[in-house]
């Protein structure tokens, strides 16, 4: 078993400070998957413990589709591993859509694939246009989840937004304080919340 924490941690992907997330509440840790997948083989490591995982479910898969950006290396390389096809969804004019020539069967079995889930919102988008298309989605999976939504076999919070009855495989539950900025302690500590990616991290 791949001690997932300590393969963020060497890579840099595990940031510890004061972040702001896109949710809008602060946490004083942030995962920046794309470090940690900038070795192509880690990448291929924990892919490949993730591809175990979802075989060893007997779950059956056609293809893997990934919502761009953040998801393209997971995916393609859970594709990879599982040895089906990958397609990604991306964002035209803020709405995901299936583009470039892709396209899914009707009853097509599609995972869809993360690099890092929160609460599941772009997974689900993904999901819905690849379902609007007459394929089904049988599964969900990430590289590593933010504690939201917890892993298969495991209680999910109300705020995930990915179906109770579709599996939801990851190979890491990173389960960071979350706090709403008017509770938030590092605030009160005086320091100011930086947005991931705004300072070149
Ligand atoms: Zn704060």
């Amino acid at each position: 078993m791949l001690d997932i924490e300590k393969i963020y941690k060497d890579a840099g992907a595990l940031l510890e400070g004061h972040f702001l997330l896109s949710s809008g509440k602060h946490s004083p840790n942030y995962l920046q998957s794309a470090k940690v997948l900038e070795d192509p083989k880690i990448a291929q490591q924990l892919a490949d413990e993730l591809a175990k995982q979802i075989k060893a479910s007997g779950l059956e898969i056609d293809t893997v589709c990934s919502p761009a950006i953040g998801g393209l290396l997971a995916g393609y390389e859970l594709a990879r591993a599982l040895g089906v096809r990958f397609i990604f969804t991306e964002r035209k004019d803020g709405k995901m859509t299936l583009r470039r020539g892709f396209a899914v069967n009707p009853r097509e079995r599609v995972l869809i694939c993360e690099d890092i889930i929160t609460t599941g919102g772009s997974a689900m988008e993904a999901a819905s246009e690849i379902e609007k298309r007459g394929a089904e989605i049988v599964g969900f999976a990430a590289l590593a989840n933010r504690g939201v939504c917890k892993r298969e076999g495991t209680e999910r919070q109300a705020e995930c937004k990915l179906p109770k009855d579709k599996p939801f495989f990851a190979l890491a539950d990173f389960d960071f304080p979350i706090y709403k900025p008017e509770n938030c302690p590092l605030c009160k500590a005086g320091s100011t919340p930086i947005k991931p990616g705004s300072r070149g991290n």
